[in-house]
């Protein structure tokens, strides 16, 4: 009896852990997580805990947060200027390039000039990062002076602003003659510093009438310098910055004031933020 009993509970196990498999294989689609009696939120679309509203994208995020995630756009990876191109006239960029980084040229000899990228942006998440020359020279305005455009137009401000009195509206991470960091977080010349940044576009209506303002928030080091601080317009110098351009889209500019700033590592991110609701 014994002996005829093994073969039908080895079989029953079988079938157990068969018919589990099965199950396990194809719960993690079928079953509903989320519920269909809530709710609505505002707006009407989603319940609340909603079973149907589509579930973010998986992103892989980088080995670090300076590293790039799966779903950036590399624009410069410290081998080449592959993505980006002269501002003024759309050749190649000549910017510097070795050991990692580029450089800002040496100025009168009949290269250099802000560098833009080949492709054009809106709404983006973007890390940079830069380091304003080792050898301290001039002052103010005139010391490791760059600066990231977005739409080719807004900029965030770069300057080597250790020690280094200039007027507060035009210092390392200012919205350039308009709106000063939150805090100084700059590090000393020739260390490498980081930006983070949120920018989001401004929006128009079909009239070319303003309907959102341009938005940045910024970590400079990894410390808040910028929260969500609206764009007073596109920047100027000397000047009030306006919304007087329609523009949705554009180029990540940098600048050369003529100091050998240096930049790699850097990456974007497109953002949905419209589409995200
Ligand atoms: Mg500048």
């Amino acid at each position: 009896m014994r002996f005829s009993k093994f073969p039908f509970y080895a079989f029953a196990l079988c079938l157990a852990a068969g018919s589990s498999l099965a199950e396990d294989k194809k719960a993690p689609e079928a079953a509903p997580t989320g519920y269909t009696d809530t709710p609505f939120l505002p707006g009407g679309k989603w319940r609340v805990h909603d079973d149907a509203r589509p579930r973010p994208e998986v992103v892989t995020p980088g080995k670090t947060a300076s590293e790039a995630p799966s779903d950036a756009i590399v624009l410069f990876d410290g081998k080449n200027l592959d993505e980006w191109i002269m501002d003024k006239d759309n050749a190649p960029a000549d910017w510097i390039v070795k050991d990692g980084f580029m450089e800002v040229p040496p100025k009168g000899k009949g290269v250099g000039g802000y560098i833009k990228t080949k492709r054009e942006f809106g709404d983006i998440q973007l890390h940079i990062e830069f380091a304003t020359p080792e050898k301290v020279e001039g002052n103010s305005q005139g010391r490791g002076n760059s600066g990231v455009f977005f739409l080719g137009s807004h900029e965030l401000q770069i300057l080597d602003s250790y020690e280094n009195k200039s007027y507060a509206d035009g210092q390392a991470s200012a919205l350039y003659g308009y709106k000063p960091p939150l805090v100084n977080a700059v590090r000393k010349p020739g260390e490498w510093q980081t930006y983070d940044i949120i920018f989001e576009a401004p929006k128009w209506d079909a009239e070319g009438n303003l309907l959102k303002k341009a938005y940045i928030t910024v970590l400079h080091n990894g410390v808040v310098t910028h929260h969500r601080q609206p764009y007073l317009g596109a920047t100027g110098h000397k000047s009030v910055a306006n919304y007087n351009t329609v523009i949705e889209s554009g180029p990540i500019k940098l600048q050369d004031h003529s100091n050998p700033t240096r930049f790699r590592n850097i990456w974007v991110r497109e953002l949905k933020l419209d589409a995200h609701e």
